[in-house]
Formats: C-alpha cells, structure tokens, sequence
C-alpha cells in the first residue's frame, strides 16, 4: 500500500500582514488558516500523516493554537523555504513514504477534490502540479508604462499541494541547496524531470495580504441560500451489551439492530444532511446489500456526507437531531453525543442541538421494540 504524506509548509514570517502574528496564524471565521490548512490534509482519507513546518520563534504561537491536531511533531524552517522544506524531507525520511504532497499552510481553502486529483495523478506520474488558467490580460511594464501585451495562452498559474514520489522530491532539494525556487516544481524541473498538471481550483487562493483573507472570508461567509433536510430512521432493539446513538457507546442491556453498527441518531443526521444537498439517502450510497458496510462504524456514512457538503462549496450552519426512545436515557449522554457529531462534521459543539424524548410509553418507541431519530440540517450552498 503506497504510503503518502503531506508536509504544510507555515515558516514564513508574512511581512505583507501589518499586525505581529504571521499571516498563517490569522484567523478564517474564528479558525486559524494554518489549521485550516493543516485540517484538510488530516481529515482526508488517503493521507497517512501531516507534518508542519514552522518558524522556530512561532512554536509557542502554533502550540496554542493548532497543538491539539494529530500532526507529527512540528519541524523547525530555515532561512529559505527551500531550506525549510528540505528540513522537513529528512524529518520525514524514516517513515519512508513513497510519496510526498508540500502545502503552503496560507492556502487553507484546499478542497478534497484538488487533493485528490494530485493523488490519483501521483499514481501515474512522478511530480504533479495544480493549475489554474491565468485569467487576467498579462502585460509586461516599465516605469509604468505597458511596453507590450504578454500572450497568456500558454501561461498556467500553479498551486500547492503540489506532489511527488517521495526520492525524487528529496534528490531535486539535495541539489537544490540554496536555490531558493518558489515551489517545488521548480527543482524538480530543474533536475530535468517533468511535472504534470492536474486541474485546481480558483478558490485555493493562497492568502498573502489582508485583501486577500478578505476574498478568503467572502467565499467561505456563512451567507448563501439555506436548504434544509429532514432525516428519520428507526431500528430494531434485541439482546446485546449496549446502544450505539450519536456515535457514543451507551452502557445497556440491548443493542441496535442493523447492517451496520445501526446507529439510528447518526443515520437520521446524515440523511438530513443528504437530503439538504439534493443527493438521495444513506441506503443508496451505502446499500446494506453491500458487505463491507458490515458492522461499519455510521461515523463514515456521516463524514462521507459532510465531504459532499464541502465539495459543494457549502457549509452546515445548524444540525438538530431528536433521539426518540424510553430506554436508554439520553440526558447524561447528550454533550457528549454533541460533541462526537461535531467532532465527524468538523463543526463546533454549539451548532450541533441534540434533543431525546419518549412517547409517553406509546407505540414501538414505548415499548422498547426501537429507537427512532430525526433530524434537521440547515445547509448554506453557494449562490
Ligand atoms: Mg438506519
């Protein structure tokens, strides 16, 4: 099995940013972009580890604010990013990966669907490259003065994550010492090797002054059309050493029955989710005639969910989810069932409502033969 790895390079003191902190430590909707960056490389599933590269006098900065993510430990840049990177090689170099991906930690709106372009790409070619078309009239200038109409047909603009076959990455920085390219490509290039280009995205924008996270904050606003999406399911109870409801074991002497772990509150979460999007229901995506949904862990149907939202360029602004059941009590539970689903859906605890009730004894509910769920997501898709 191939394994890959993805260095976010975040060294830089970002001097085009007035204020103390460097440019990778301010703040995207409350959420440091370094740790944006550094999210979607550690929440994508065929990533087998992330390494930060950091400014050494920034340590205690990243320690604060992006410390609790499962990173290795970060590793300190030089004076160059070339230097900086190459550091971060020979860090990397005993996990022997077959293949690298460098990121620059101020480009924190890298979506899944670039990573995985770079990857699949990764699996034919030895250097990969995302690029957009330049969409801008290029003119060559002098004083001020236009001195000629550059032509762009030929011109792409590159972006990071930018991959490799791991020993070829490391021979191109082993020959590169003290050229200070501004990617990576470019040492690769230069050892004659070429890079191919895969397709990215205008929204990768890398944030490189404040007009730019001002850009950054528009696309990602929690503004856009709210769609709404209901969700509802129900299972069997039978025999068995506990419920598994919101993604949280609850001690009790039955169990859920199902193809999958049967967890009712995560399966009316991710319908709801699904039915926001316009994009059918969980037994399409995940047929329970399919056997490697066998006992699933439903925490993967809810995150494949959410990755669709985020493909989408849209956001959940609001999930609401009422557990319906007499038996187990779902009081002492719900923060933590709270804060399992914001966990899977990258979001914070306070837009997550969980609710439980009973009915009054009536009905299937009332007489313990199942648990029902429903839920309600609220959805902002790009305009
Ligand atoms: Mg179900």
């Amino acid at each position: 099995m191939t394994e890959i790895w993805a260095i976010v390079v975040g060294a830089g003191s970002g001097r085009r940013f007035a204020a103390e902190l460097p440019k990778q430590y301010h703040l995207l909707h409350g959420e440091p972009l370094f740790r944006r960056s550094l999210k979607a490389f550690i929440d994508h599933p065929k990533i087998d580890g992330v390494l930060p590269v950091i400014a050494a006098e920034a340590a205690e900065c990243f320690a604060e604010l992006c410390g609790d993510l499962s990173t290795m430990a970060p590793v300190h840049g030089g004076a160059t990013r070339q230097v900086s990177v190459a550091r971060a090689l020979e860090a990397l170099a005993p996990h022997r990966p077959d293949a690298v991906l460098i990121h620059d930690a101020a480009r924190p709106l890298v979506g899944p669907e670039i990573i995985d372009r770079v990857l699949e790409a990764l699996g034919t070619y030895r250097a990969v490259v995302p690029a957009i078309p330049v969409r801008d009239t290029l003119k060559r200038q002098e004083d001020g003065r236009i001195i000629a109409t550059v032509d762009r047909t030929p011109l792409v603009a590159v972006q990071t994550p930018q991959g490799f076959e791991f020993t070829l990455l490391r021979a191109a920085h082993a020959r590169a010492a003290a050229n200070d390219a501004s990617d990576d490509a470019g040492l690769v290039e230069a050892l004659g090797e070429t890079v191919h280009l895969v397709t990215g995205h205008s929204r990768n924008l890398k944030i490189t002054d404040p007009e730019d996270l001002g850009v950054a904050h528009k696309l990602t606003a929690t503004s856009g059309v709210p769609k709404v999406g209901i969700g509802y399911d129900v299972h069997r109870l039978v025999d068995g050493e506990g419920v598994m409801l919101g993604g949280v074991l609850i001690p009790a002497p039955f169990r859920l029955l199902g193809h999958s772990d049967a967890d009712v509150a995560l399966h009316a979460v991710t319908d709801a989710i699904l039915g926001a999007l316009g994009d059918g229901d969980i037994g399409t995506l995940f047929p329970p005639s399919d056997a490697q949904w066998k006992d699933a862990d439903s925490a993967i149907f809810l995150e494949e969910a959410c990755r669709r939202v985020t493909q989408r360029g849209a956001a959940i602004a609001h999930l609401d989810l009422t557990i319906i059941c007499e038996q187990p009590k779902i009081g002492p539970y719900r923060p933590a069932i709270c804060a399992r689903i914001a966990e899977i859906c990258g979001l914070t605890p306070e837009t997550v409502s969980v609710k439980a009730t009973t009915t009054e004894r009536l009905g299937f509910t009332g007489r313990g033969e199942g648990i029902a769920a429903q839920a309600a997501a609220t959805i902002l898709c790009p305009v």
